[in-house]
C-alpha cells in the first residue's frame, strides 16, 4: 500500500475567496495585524505565517472549509487558545497556509447532572466548562495551568495532562465521545455518553492526542463527577524525592483514591518563585531541600480530611520521611500554596535561559530519574541549575534545565540538542516518554523515528494517509514529513 501522504499546494485567490465566502469577510482575517496574535507562539518560541486567519461560527462552516480546503489541497492549522507548548499550533513560516481558529464555536450544548456529562463546543474555554459544572454540582477535573484561555479543542488534541491526572486521568480517561469534522469535510458525529460500548473500534481515542492531524475536533461529551465536600491542602518540606515517593504511598494507602494532587519541586524551584513572584513566600520557617504540595479532597464532612493528612504527617515524620509540613487552614492559603507551584515555570525565566522536557517514566522510577538526569545534565555542563519539579503522582516530571549563573543566555541555549541527547538517553533508560503531556507538535517531531518503534511508526502513516490523503491537516506536525 502506498503510504505517502502528498505535500499541500500554497492556495490562489482563488481559493481564499471562496474559503472568506464560508465565513464572511468578517472572520476571514488577512490583515497582517489582525493575524498577528494567531501567528505567535506565547513564549516567542515560534512565528508562523498564513495566508489567511478562519474563524468559523459553525460546524457546518468548519464542514464546509475543510471540504474546499481539500479540494484545493490547502494546508490548514487548526488552533484553539493558543497555548500549547510544542508548536503544532502555529503555522510554518512559508505562508501558505491556513489558521483555523475554532474560538467562536464556544457554546455549552448541554449539562446533565444525572448523567454526569457536558457536552460542549471545542472552542470552550476550559474553565467555562470547570464553571459549568460547578453550577450544577459537579466537578470537571481537568486542571491545567492555562485554564483561562486554552479550549477544550485543544485540550483534547494534545491529550492534556495536569495535575489531577493521578485521581482523574487525563484529558484521554475524560472524554465520553467527540465530534469530528474530517479532511474531506464530512462530519462524523460521536457524541456518545455511554460508560461502556464495546462495538468495534474506539475511533474517538484516533483523533484525542492527535494533535489536528487527522480530524478537526468540533466538540465533546466530557464526564463529570461528584464535587468535592472536603479538602486538605499541605506544603510539605522533605529531604529527598525518595521520601516523597514514601510520602504518596502512604497517602494513597491511608485514603484510597482521595489524593488528588501530589506536585514535587526542590529547593531551587521554591526560591525561583520566591525571589522572582509577586507577594510568595515561604510556608515553612527552614529550608527544605525539597517540597511536595499534596491535596486530598473526596466526600464526607468538611475537617475530615485535614484530621487525616495531619495522621498522615506524623506517621511519615516519624518515619523520617517528613522534614515540615503546613495545612492549610483556609481556601485562601490553599491557593497561596498552589500558586507556589503554578508560577515556577513562568518565574523561572528571570534566571536566564532554561532547556525543558516534559518527560514521564514509572511512578517509582521518579527519584532515581530525578538524580540521574540531574548528574547527565552536570556532567555535561558543569554549573547548569536543574530545576526538576512537576506531577510526581503520575510520574510526569518537567526536567527544567537553568544555565549556569553569568553564562550567556543563547549561548547556554544553542546547546538544547546537547541536553535532550543526555536527557532523552536518561529517559529510554528507565522505559519513559519524551512528551508526557505537551505532545508532539513541531518541537519533538524529528525525535518520532527515535523513539517509536519502526511499525508503530507505519501504523501512524497508515491512518495518517487513509484519514488525511491529501495531507491538509496540520501538516509537518507530530509526524515528520516523508522524503
Ligand atoms: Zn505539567
Amino acid at each position: 500500500m502506498d503510504q505517502k501522504v502528498t505535500k499541500p499546494q500554497p492556495p490562489t485567490e482563488a481559493t481564499l475567496q471562496r474559503l472568506a465566502g464560508v465565513v464572511g469577510a468578517r472572520y476571514a482575517l488577512r490583515d497582517d495585524e489582525d493575524k498577528q496574535p494567531y501567528l505567535v507562539e506565547w513564549r516567542d518560541k515560534y512565528f508562523g505565517a498564513a495566508a489567511m486567519v478562519l474563524r468559523p461560527g459553525s460546524v457546518e462552516e468548519v464542514s464546509q472549509l475543510l471540504a474546499i480546503a481539500n479540494e484545493t489541497h490547502t494546508a490548514i492549522v487548526p488552533q484553539g487558545g493558543n497555548t500549547g507548548l510544542v508548536g503544532a499550533q502555529i503555522p510554518f513560516e512559508s505562508g501558505h497556509e491556513i489558521v483555523l481558529s475554532l474560538s467562536r464555536l464556544n457554546r455549552v450544548r448541554d449539562i446533565d447532572a444525572a448523567d454526569n456529562t457536558i457536552t460542549v463546543d471545542a472552542g470552550c474555554v476550559l474553565q467555562s466548562i470547570q464553571d459549568a459544572a460547578d453550577r450544577v454540582d459537579r466537578l470537571f477535573p481537568l486542571r491545567i495551568g492555562s485554564e483561562g484561555s486554552c479550549q477544550i479543542g485543544g485540550n483534547i488534541g494534545t491529550n492534556a495532562g495536569g495535575t489531577a491526572v493521578l485521581a482523574y486521568g487525563n484529558t484521554r480517561d475524560l472524554v465520553l465521545g467527540l465530534e469530528v469534522v474530517l479532511a474531506d469535510g464530512r462530519v462524523w458525529n460521536g457524541l456518545r455518553r455511554l460508560r461502556k460500548d464495546n462495538t468495534g473500534y474506539d475511533l474517538k481515542n484516533l483523533f484525542i492526542g492527535s494533535e489536528g492531524t487527522l480530524g478537526i475536533v468540533t466538540g465533546a461529551v466530557l464526564k463529570l463527577f461528584p464535587r468535592p465536600r472536603d479538602k486538605a491542602t499541605v506544603f510539605i518540606g522533605l529531604p529527598s524525592p525518595a521520601n516523597a515517593l514514601e510520602l504518596l504511598g502512604l497517602a494513597q494507602e491511608r485514603t484510597g483514591r482521595r489524593v488528588t494532587g501530589f506536585e514535587i519541586m526542590p529547593r531551587f524551584g521554591l526560591e525561583v518563585v520566591i525571589t522572582h513572584g509577586q507577594n510568595m513566600r515561604d510556608p515553612l520557617a527552614e529550608p527544605h531541600p525539597w517540597y511536595v504540595l499534596m491535596e486530598l479532597s473526596g466526600g464526607g464532612s468538611p475537617g475530615t480530611l485535614n484530621d487525616t493528612a495531619s495522621d498522615i504527617l506524623a506517621e511519615a515524620a516519624e518515619a523520617g520521611w517528613v522534614s515540615d509540613a503546613a495545612l492549610a487552614a483556609s481556601e485562601a492559603q490553599a491557593g497561596d500554596f498552589w500558586r507556589l507551584r503554578e508560577v515556577v515555570s513562568e518565574t523561572q525565566k528571570h534566571e536566564g535561559g532554561s532547556i525543558k522536557f516534559d518527560v514521564s517514566v514509572p511512578v517509582s522510577s521518579v527519584p532515581d530519574f530525578i538524580d540521574e538526569v540531574s548528574a547527565a545534565c552536570k556532567a555535561l555542563e558543569p554549573g547548569c541549575r536543574p530545576l526538576q519539579f512537576g506531577h510526581m503522582g503520575d510520574g510526569n516530571i518537567h526536567s527544567n534545565i537553568t544555565q549556569p549563573v553569568g553564562a550567556d543566555k543563547q549561548a547556554f541555549l544553542d546547546r538544547w540538542g546537547d541536553f535532550n541527547d543526555v536527557v532523552h538517553e536518561v529517559v529510554a533508560r528507565f522505559q519513559g516518554s519524551i512528551s508526557a503531556e505537551h505532545g508532539v507538535g513541531r518541537l519533538k517531531r524529528d525525535w518520532m523515528p527515535r523513539i517509536k518503534q519502526p511499525l508503530e511508526l507505519e501504523m501512524m502513516y497508515m491512518l495518517k494517509h487513509q484519514l488525511d490523503p491529501n495531507g491538509i491537516l496540520n501538516p509537518g506536525k507530530v509526524l515528520p514529513p516523508q522524503n
